[in-house]
């Protein structure tokens, strides 16, 4: 670890704690799960989900996937300008004059329309560059692709456009219920997008259709290739799945600690009212750093290996927690928002649990305040 690094470790009032060695487990986890034989695409959309795509792409690069997933282009561009030279698909759909700039930096498109076929297929012949695309097959999620049973419609027209130099590379499908525990979807969807396939999908195509919670739970579906998002990041795929192992942790230090008497109100609206003498300490980190405003007089920390709880709403920079019964908390002490101390945790999932929404968000929102510290 760079010492840089290691000096905003202790100058930082919070940061983000990222595990390299459990990142790179998390994969291997998936790599034995569907076998080595099938190719792995972690997806690294959204700054790899908040983590920092830099350091979660070279964590990646030894175990040779067989591509990056994205949603935009500018993440594209961000990978290739950080040297990645793998394939780079991006999924989501993209404007049409967006095509341009992703033939210039070698990016897989993924496409929905014939009319974005078109638009990509124009971006490569003005450019002079070969391009490759993969074909997104909606068969339930109702946010992009073509028509499942559309098929022999259009499988014909985008069979006509290629040529050498626009490949068709992959063709895919994305399950929308893959964390719940009845699978029946997952297998009425896989049913449909087969039923493309076979309708003349050339065999040298790249077929995938599983994400994290596939992946683990239907395993003969990986077909090709999979595309682990969550999992690798540490957010569990479905209740009933394997946990993954824990990869990121949020700490935040305790910037003032206070002796309170009994009537003492804390944060904006007074919310919260000590109804004996207390002891609070702040913590620096608020909902400006992406804790979610939402624990405000219901979420905990760990301080010292013991559960404190929120008090208060949390302010943009601040959250007040109780340590009345945690002896001994002084200014400087770390806090654990996410993450172990001791023998004690709190998962990101909890979190997201008891605010409503779901690992992804929680760690999205971390934001760009809160330095990210790799250990190794
Ligand atoms: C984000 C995404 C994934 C990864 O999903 P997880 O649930 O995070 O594993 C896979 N495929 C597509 C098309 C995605 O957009």
């Amino acid at each position: 670890m760079s010492t840089e690094r290691g000096r905003g470790f202790r100058d930082s009032r919070a940061w983000v704690e990222i595990d390299r060695q459990a990142l790179r487990a998390n994969l291997e986890t998936i790599r034995r799960r569907v076998g080595s034989h099938v190719g792995l695409i972690p997806m690294v959309k959204a700054d790899a989900y908040g983590l920092g795509v830099g350091e979660v792409v070279r964590t990646f690069e030894p175990l040779d996937p067989l591509a990056y997933g994205v949603a935009a282009v500018q993440e594209g561009i961000d990978l290739r300008e950080r040297g990645v030279t793998r394939p780079v698909i991006v999924f989501s759909p993209v404007v049409d004059d967006e095509c341009e700039d992703a033939v210039e930096h070698g990016l897989t498109l993924s496409v929905s329309s014939m009319q974005s076929l078109r638009a990509l297929d124009r971006a490569s012949q003005v450019l002079g560059r070969d391009t490759a695309f993969h074909v997104d097959v909606d068969t339930g999620m109702g946010r992009s692709g073509f028509d499942w049973n559309r098929g022999p419609e259009w499988i014909p027209r985008i069979a006509e456009l290629q040529r050498e130099g626009l490949a068709w590379e992959g063709c895919y499908t994305h399950f929308h219920s893959a964390d719940l525990t009845d699978p029946v979807t997952v297998h009425e969807q896989w049913a449909r997008f087969r039923e493309v396939v076979d309708a003349g999908v050339d065999e040298r195509v790249c077929i995938h259709a599983c994400n994290s919670a596939a992946a683990l739970s239907v395993p003969e579906l990986a077909a090709d290739a999979v595309r682990p998002g969550i999992f690798l990041f540490g957010g569990r795929a479905g209740e009933t799945l394997d946990a993954p192992a824990p990869v990121v942790s949020l700490r935040a230090r305790v910037t003032l600690v206070r002796e309170v008497a009994a009537g003492t109100s804390v944060g904006y609206g007074a919310t919260w009212v000590a109804d004996r003498p207390s002891r609070l300490a702040t913590l620096g980190i608020g909902y400006g750093d992406g804790f979610p405003r939402a624990l405000s007089n219901r979420g905990r920390v760990l301080i010292r290996g013991s559960s404190a709880p929120i008090v208060g709403r949390i302010s943009m920079d601040v959250t007040v927690v109780d340590v009345s019964h945690v002896p001994a908390v002084e200014c400087g002490d770390v806090a654990t928002l996410i993450g172990s101390d001791g023998s004690a945790s709190i998962s990101v999932d909890e979190v997201a649990e008891s605010v409503g929404t779901i690992s992804y968000e929680v760690l999205t929102q971390l934001t760009a305040r809160l330095p990210r510290l790799w250990r190794d």
